[in-house]
């Protein structure tokens, strides 16, 4: 009496067991991703190592979230090596929490001083992680990766 019905089960199986997997072994295995995803911020310096963000605060305004924290300074003399200009962010904090990745703060920046990398935020179970202060923020994508691979924040 089961016999088609087992004959029939059998038949999805089989048909699956060939099919190309729609899944993978993460986290050994990754997907590429989309060449639109935005991951965790990275502060950019100049090609003479000086930190490009000069506080004007544009990220933080067009923020939706209200996710970035800014407190400006003035370089001092002898400071030239550190800051592009004479203005620099003392304090820049992004809370990851309220972050929603959308990339407005990459966008509104007229000095090229932050993107969004390919680095997905690793998770934690303290809240104080995700609050990424400006020695989180400005290193390459390169340690952004390495350090979210470790878990390290
Ligand atoms: Fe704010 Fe969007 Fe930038 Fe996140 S990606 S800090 S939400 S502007």
């Amino acid at each position: 009496i089961y016999l088609p019905a087992i004959a029939k089960g059998l038949k999805i199986t089989m048909g699956h067991i060939f099919k190309k997997k729609a899944t993978v072994s993460y986290p050994e295995q990754t997907r590429p991703f989309s060449p639109v995803f935005r991951g965790l911020h990275v502060l950019n310096r100049d090609e003479q190592g000086r930190e490009k963000c000069t506080a004007c605060g544009l990220c933080a305004l067009a923020c939706p979230a209200e996710a970035i924290t800014m407190e400006a300074a003035e370089r001092k003399k002898g400071e030239e090596h550190l800051y592009r200009e004479e203005k620099y962010a003392a304090r820049y904090e992004i809370n990851m929490l309220r972050c929603i990745f959308c990339g407005y703060c990459e966008e509104a920046c007229p000095k090229d001083a932050v993107y969004l990398s390919e680095t997905i935020m690793p998770s934690n179970y303290s809240r104080d992680y995700f609050i990424y202060k400006k020695e989180d923020l400005l290193i390459t994508e390169e340690q952004m990766k390495k350090r979210a691979a470790t878990g390290k924040g």
